[in-house]
């Protein structure tokens, strides 16, 4: 069988891969991009439909710069697709005074010039009355926060992708890579064999199989997310309800306004993350997961039911450090690899896609991604 020849393949085409596709195939790069399942399938980490993106990074500074390339890149690749990818709702992160989550995203905006408002439980209760929230909460409301469509955001990438040339295959794993003498790459499908000079790997809760160099660091665990039946639309809707990040005695649980569903989108807790093999179809939230989200509607939104229109499963990669990886493979620099977002990446996956095309198209990027090494944990260790 002859090979074909790309300059660069895509291994997994969801949220990061998508933007891969798009931001390579716009430098005139000749690219394949392979994924497993449909275009925009419910199995891995970017369906339902939205993602929260702020800018103040309480997760750390370093994230910063690259939001603030992601939140353009929302804007411009939306134009340029002719959709509306990036929502700005303004957002608030709402916990009880001195747990100190609000108090690190009031540090983080001052320490990056971003326009935010500290709020008392009554401006919360006055200006968002979908919260019946307790006594010594606080927030804060940042008006450039909002969401990311992201299930339109890979249709939107790969159809950009392929207007520029690429070529997108689906239901086509790669089954393996490896480095050839020409200082390129052999990847194996069932379909096919292919060559290219750089290899992008972007396969998610995958990415143990095609890269054992980080198989060790990194671990797969559900997350719940539901749709639930509202009693009175109005303070659910977007104006009257921002995106918000809600800390409780029950956990870290997030939200969003009313969008192209009639559900009230919850999510969470985050932290309360149960194993799962991505390879097994079952996607459905455990009984605890479910009981969890149930109890937080009970409680603190008074306007909301606890009947869910939808109730899905989804995956979050998560490092020892919850922080990303964004790396080329130890002693194959042709090939490079993002993800392992740990529940927060998608709000960066349109910078991550031009990162690593600037990373296979030129050996480097003007982003500093040294935070995001793979020798960090060699480190650790
Ligand atoms: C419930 C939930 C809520 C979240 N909320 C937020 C949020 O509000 N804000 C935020 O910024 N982030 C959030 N995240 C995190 C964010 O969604 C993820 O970081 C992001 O979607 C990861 O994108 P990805 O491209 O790595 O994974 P995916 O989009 O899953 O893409 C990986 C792709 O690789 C494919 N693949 C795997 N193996 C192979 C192979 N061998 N060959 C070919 N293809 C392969 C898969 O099929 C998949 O399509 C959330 C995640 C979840 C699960």
């Amino acid at each position: 069988m002859t090979e074909q020849v790309y300059d660069v393949i895509v291994a997994g085409v969801g949220g990061m891969g998508s933007a891969a596709c798009w931001h390579l195939a716009q430098r005139g790069q000749r690219v394949l991009g392979l994924e497993r399942f449909d275009l925009g399938h419910g199995m891995g980490s970017s369906h339902g439909m939205t993602r929260i993106i702020r800018l103040a990074y309480f997760e750390g500074t370093q994230y910063v710069p690259i939001v603030k390339r992601a939140h353009e890149l929302w804007t411009e690749t939306g134009a340029r697709a002719g959709m509306d990818l990036l929502y700005v709702t303004g957002s608030v992160d709402l916990a009880p005074e001195g747990a100190g989550f609000v108090e690190s995203s009031r540090q983080s905006c001052i320490d990056h010039g971003l326009t935010h408002e500290m709020l008392e439980l009554k401006d919360i209760q006055k200006r968002f009355p979908a919260f019946d929230l307790p006594k010594g909460h606080i927030g804060l409301w940042q008006p450039g926060g909002g969401f990311v469509a992201s299930e339109r955001a890979i249709y939107a990438h790969v159809g950009l992708a392929q207007a520029a040339g690429a070529t997108i295959r689906t239901n086509e794993p790669v089954l393996d890579w490896s480095p050839t003498a020409d200082g390129g790459v052999r990847v194996r499908t069932e379909r096919g064999v292919y060559h290219a000079g750089r290899l992008v790997l972007t396969s998610g809760a995958w990415m143990d199989t095609l890269n054992p160099a980080l198989a060790p660091h990194i671990k797969t665990v559900k997350q719940a997310i539901g749709w639930y039946t509202v009693k009175d639309p109005e303070p659910f809707r977007i104006g009257k309800m921002p995106v918000f990040i809600l800390t409780v005695e029950e956990g870290n649980f997030y939200g969003f306004p009313l969008w192209e569903h009639p559900g009230f989108k919850l999510g969470g807790p985050h932290f309360a993350r149960e194993p799962i093999d991505p390879s097994q179809p079952d996607r459905t939230p455990s009984p605890r997961q479910a009981r969890m989200l149930k109890e937080c509607l009970d409680r603190y939104f008074p306007q909301a039911t606890s009947e869910h229109l939808a109730l899905k499963g989804c995956i979050y990669t998560v490092t020892p450090d919850d922080h990303f990886v964004i790396d080329t493979i130890p002693g194959v620099p042709q090939v490079s690899f993002a993800s392992c977002c740990s529940g927060h990446g998608y709000k960066f996956a349109s910078a991550i896609g031009e990162i690593l095309a600037e990373i296979a198209t030129t050996g480097a990027t003007r982003f500093d991604i040294s935070p995001f090494s793979l020798d960090r944990f060699k480190q650790a260790a």
